[in-house]
């Protein structure tokens, strides 16, 4: 595989699609969680965006990899037919934030679990506006 290679051990590697799609995904910046709690943010992710087919995961400042909708099956706990009803068993533990660089030009995006100013990485396109909710 071409590309970066991850530090072993990847505690995240059950999450992290081994040949993902180079195409667009979103960010999703975590505070340093187990594997369990990372897994639940990207069920979130899923189940809260239909659209979003890859998610680059930060976990605690470190970039640890893509996941990706096709590797992980969809959203794990969402498995009804998409009739909009909330549906058993699934439960929204982390409620998703979506946060758009505030450079005016800007259009990158990053996703959160929580807002925590303090661990907010800079935009991708290297600005240091910081973030605004979308
Ligand atoms: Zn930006």
């Amino acid at each position: 595989m071409e590309g970066k290679t991850l530090t072993p051990p990847n505690p995240f590697a059950v999450l992290i699609d081994p040949s993902p799609d180079n195409g667009p995904a979103v960010v999703l910046v975590l505070p340093r969680l187990g594997v369990e709690d990372v897994a639940e943010a990207v069920d979130a992710v899923l189940a809260a965006e239909p659209d979003v087919r890859a998610i680059d995961l930060v976990v605690g400042g470190d970039p640890v990899g893509r996941t990706t909708r096709r590797h992980l099956g969809g959203a794990r706990r969402h498995t009804g037919v998409g009739d909009g009803a909330t549906l058993p068993g699934y439960t929204a533990k982390y409620r998703i934030i979506v946060l758009r660089c505030a450079e005016p030009e800007c259009d990158k995006e990053i996703r959160r679990i929580h807002i925590d100013e303090d661990q907010l990485p800079a935009c991708t396109a290297g600005h240091h506006s910081g973030w605004t909710a979308r």
